[in-house]
C-alpha cells in the first residue's frame, strides 16, 4: 500500500493504470475509519483490479458551527486498516491541493439539484451537499475511477452522488453498500467517538424506532402516517435524543412519500448531547415487501439490526 499525497503522484498512478487497462475503484472517506468504511473497501477490493481509499476532511462540507476543527483523526490507524484490507493506495491530500484558491474562496463549485438537497440533512446543513458534490467531483477528476463506493448510512449523499454522475455524464459506476451496525444496532459512525457511555446507550432508541417503523410498514393497512407515528412514539421515550428531522421519502426522488406503494426510506437526524447522528432504513409496504423488482438498494429491507 502506498500513501499518495500530491496531485502529480496521483496523476502518475492514474496514467500507469490506464496504460495497463486496470479497473480502479475509489472509496472516498473523511478518515477515522471503522468497519463501515471497511465494508466499502472490501466491496471495492472484491470488484476492482485496484482500489484507492481517499482520506480528506473536506472543509467545504462543514458549516461554520459544525465540528470541522475537532473531527476525529487517526491517520496511522487508518493506513493500517487500508493496508490490511488490500487497497493499493491511500490518497491523503492537503487542503491546498484540492482547493488551490483556498476554502474561503473555493472557486468552481458543483451544486446538486435543489429537490435532492432542500430536505432531510440539507434543511439543516446549508451548503453541505455542494461541498460533498464539489470534492467528489475533484476526486473523480483526479483519479478517474471506473467505480466508486458509498455507504447507505448517508442515504441522501448517495442520491446526490448518483445525480452528480448522471448529470455531469461522469464515467463512474456508483455502488452503494449497506449500513454496518454495532451488535446492539447503533450505526457505525466516526462521530460515535463523541458519545459518552450514557449518550451511547440513549442513542440506541434510534435503531429501535427504525425497527418498529419497519414492522409497522408491514401491516396490511400501513400508511406513511402510521409508520411515522410508530417511530415518533418510540423516540419520545428517550428525551435525550433530540430529533432534527424524521421523514419518510421516496427512495429515488427524496420527495415526501405519500403512500407505501413505492420503495421509501425512513430517515432521521438527531442530536444526543452535542453529537449529531443520522440513520435510515429502507421500507417496503406490504405490497412490495416480497418484491425484488425495486431492489436498487441491496440492504436487507426492514431489518435494520
Ligand atoms: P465518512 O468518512 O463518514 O465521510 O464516510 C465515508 C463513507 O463511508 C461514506 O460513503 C459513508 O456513507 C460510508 N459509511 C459511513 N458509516 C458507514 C456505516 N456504518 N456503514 C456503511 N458505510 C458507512
Amino acid at each position: 500500500m502506498e500513501v499518495v499525497r500530491d496531485l502529480k503522484q496521483a496523476r502518475q498512478v492514474v496514467q500507469e493504470l490506464q496504460r495497463k487497462g486496470r479497473t480502479l475503484g475509489m472509496v472516498p472517506t473523511m478518515g477515522y475509519l471503522h468497519a463501515g468504511h471497511g465494508a466499502l473497501i472490501d466491496t471495492a477490493v472484491g470488484e476492482c483490479d485496484d482500489v484507492v481509499v481517499t482520506i480528506f476532511v473536506n472543509p467545504t462540507q462543514f458549516g461554520p458551527q459544525e465540528d470541522l476543527s475537532r473531527y476525529p483523526r487517526d491517520l496511522p490507524r487508518d493506513l493500517a486498516l487500508i493496508q490490511n484490507k488490500g487497497a493499493k493506495w491511500a490518497f491523503v491530500p492537503e487542503v491546498s491541493a484540492l482547493y488551490p484558491t483556498g476554502t474561503s474562496a473555493p472557486g468552481t463549485l458543483v451544486v446538486p439539484p435543489d429537490d435532492l438537497t432542500k430536505g432531510l440533512c440539507g434543511g439543516f446543513r446549508s451548503g453541505h451537499f455542494t461541498g460533498v458534490a464539489t470534492v467528489v467531483t475533484k476526486l473523480f477528476a483526479l483519479w478517474q475511477p471506473q467505480r466508486a463506493y458509498f455507504g447507505l448510512k448517508d442515504f441522501q449523499q448517495t442520491a446526490v452522488i448518483k445525480a452528480l454522475v448522471r448529470d455531469l455524464l461522469l464515467p463512474v459506476e456508483v455502488t452503494t453498500v449497506p449500513t454496518v451496525r454495532e451488535p446492539d444496532g447503533l450505526a457505525l459512525s466516526s462521530r460515535n467517538v463523541y458519545l459518552s457511555p450514557v449518550e451511547r446507550q440513549q442513542a440506541l432508541v434510534i435503531n429501535r424506532a427504525l425497527e418498529a417503523a419497519c414492522e409497522a410498514a408491514q401491516a396490511s393497512d400501513a400508511t406513511p402516517r402510521a409508520v411515522l407515528s410508530r417511530a415518533e412514539t418510540l423516540l419520545a421515550e428517550e428525551p435525550a435524543v433530540v430529533l432534527q428531522y424524521l421523514e419518510l421519502v421516496d427512495e429515488e426522488t427524496l420527495a415526501t412519500a405519500t403512500d407505501l406503494s413505492r420503495p421509501a426510506v425512513l430517515a432521521l437526524a438527531a442530536c444526543v448531547g452535542a453529537t449529531r447522528l443520522i440513520d435510515n432504513v429502507a421500507l417496503r409496504g406490504p405490497e412490495l415487501s416480497n418484491s425484488q423488482a425495486h431492489g436498487a438498494r441491496s440492504e436487507r429491507v426492514c431489518q435494520p439490526k
